[in-house]
């Protein structure tokens, strides 16, 4: 198969640009630098960092691949690109919490780094007006976000993803505190996962030490943004 070829942009996200291609089925996404926190708020370009998430989310999709988890990716194409199935993105960021933090830990004032007693699936509307509330999944078919069953396969592969990152990440030295996943409908109607995998979107912590090796950094002002993330990479290349 001959790879598509760049056509019009489609949109622009806060981190990543998605153009279409000549296949109608395919998109090219472009991973930028922004860095966003506080829906918005602080806003920085940080060097190299749609590089480095670049390369993490595609090692991150192929392995997920290995495990049979149907996912948007195709192929990275070059440093800032790679190839994915085009879908229409339904708009729940689906997340996961396996350590306590971050927001939860301040709306329900519990020490960052509590244990779950069980693993937490949230669900957010994807609104930016609304700074992506906290909903469940009676909103999200009421809102005619998705149905019962499609939020049903959401839960189920959501849970099996985790399952997979958190030994994935272990075998890293790194604790996959939270997540959070974004699914799409291709033009077939099926649900894939969609998005990125990064520390962008997710919480790591060095098991032995805790130190924070995601977007933390940035939302926190603590430290390296690309040190942090590039520790990632030359963890998985190892
Ligand atoms: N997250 C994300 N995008 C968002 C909100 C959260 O990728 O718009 C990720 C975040 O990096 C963390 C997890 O989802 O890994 C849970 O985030 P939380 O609800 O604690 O919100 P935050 O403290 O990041 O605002």
């Amino acid at each position: 198969m001959t790879t598509p070829t760049k056509a019009q942009q489609l949109y622009e996200g806060k981190a990543k640009t998605v153009f279409a291609t000549s296949n109608d089925d395919n998109v090219i996404i472009y991973y930028k630098d922004d860095a966003t926190a506080g829906n918005g708020a602080k806003h920085s370009v940080i060097d190299e960092k749609g590089i480095l998430n670049n390369d993490i989310t595609t090692i991150i999709f192929q392995k997920l691949h290995e495990h049979k988890i149907k996912t948007h990716f195709i192929e990275k194409l070059n440093e800032r690109e790679q190839l994915c199935e085009k879908v229409e993105i339904i708009p729940l960021e689906v997340i996961i919490r396996n350590t306590i933090a971050g927001s939860m830990a301040k709306r329900l004032g519990i020490t960052e780094g509590t244990d779950a007693k069980t693993t937490i699936i949230e669900i957010c509307y994807k609104n930016d007006d609304f700074g992506d509330p906290l909903i469940n999944e009676y909103h999200a078919v009421a809102l005619d976000l998705c149905s019962f069953e499609d939020y049903e396969f959401i839960k189920k592969t959501t849970f099996e993803i985790n399952k997979i990152l958190v030994n994935m990440f272990d075998e890293l030295g790194i604790k996959l505190i939270d997540f959070k996943i974004e699914f799409g409908r291709n033009s077939k109607g099926e649900i894939l996962l969609a998005d990125e995998i990064t520390p962008d979107t997710c919480r790591l912590w060095d098991k032995e030490t805790n130190k924070k090796l995601d977007k933390d950094q940035f939302r926190l002002n603590i430290g390296s943004l690309t040190d942090a993330y590039k520790e990632v990479l030359n963890r998985f290349k190892k």
